[in-house]
């Protein structure tokens, strides 16, 4: 079976929380954490081999992209997702996003396989969709989509910063419908 690399964005605690919600507290990087362990095991369930780029809370040398990027390449991963919680300076700034790299690629197939499930499981989740190209993927040439070997996507999977979306980032329900969404995305990529 296929070897999946899960990256869960950000090195954690005191070396970088990611994005914080400014009310709460509330950590991306924990959230991330958290549901990239969710991944994991759906996947390890239907016999996927899997790598996690950051196991614990707070990981200082997971700060390096580099890092994570030769982990990914030196286990010859087959898939790379990266999993991250958007956040802006507007508390109304909401919805899903995923990332490619600029171009047409496998990575365009699996970022639509895994959007279309997040999608289909979270219907009042709004589509930050770029169709230009006839995906919805939108394309930035991310250090971590840059640099894997092996076709890679970035997920934003909502907004820590909004006040609804961090309760949902924060709610273990949330985040276990989450995981089996994008477990179920990369299951696809390979019908
Ligand atoms: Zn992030």
């Amino acid at each position: 079976m296929a070897k999946i690399c899960i990256d869960p964005g950000h090195a954690g605690g005191n070396t970088d929380p990611g994005a914080v919600n400014p009310i709460t507290g509330l950590q991306e990087a924990d959230i991330n954490l958290a549901v990239a362990k969710l991944v994991k095991h759906y996947l390890e369930v239907v016999g996927y081999q899997i790598l996690l780029t950051r196991t614990e809370q707070e990981q200082p040398e997971t700060d390096s992209l580099g890092y994570r990027c030769r982990l990914a390449n030196e286990w010859d991963a087959d898939l790379v997702v990266s999993i991250h919680c958007n956040s802006a300076t507007s508390a109304q700034a909401n919805g899903t996003e995923i990332y490619t790299t600029v171009g047409q690629t496998l990575s365009d197939r699996l970022a639509t396989c895994i959007i279309n499930q997040v999608t289909a499981t979270f219907p009042d989740l709004r589509l930050r969709a770029d169709w230009d190209d006839g995906d919805p993927d939108k394309e930035q040439n991310f250090f971590i989509l840059r640099y894997t070997d092996a076709p890679a996507v970035l997920l934003e999977m909502a907004f820590i910063s909004n006040p609804k979306e961090a309760a949902n980032l924060a709610d273990p329900a949330w985040q276990n419908e989450m995981a089996r969404a994008v477990a179920r995305g990369v299951t696809d990529y390979y019908l």
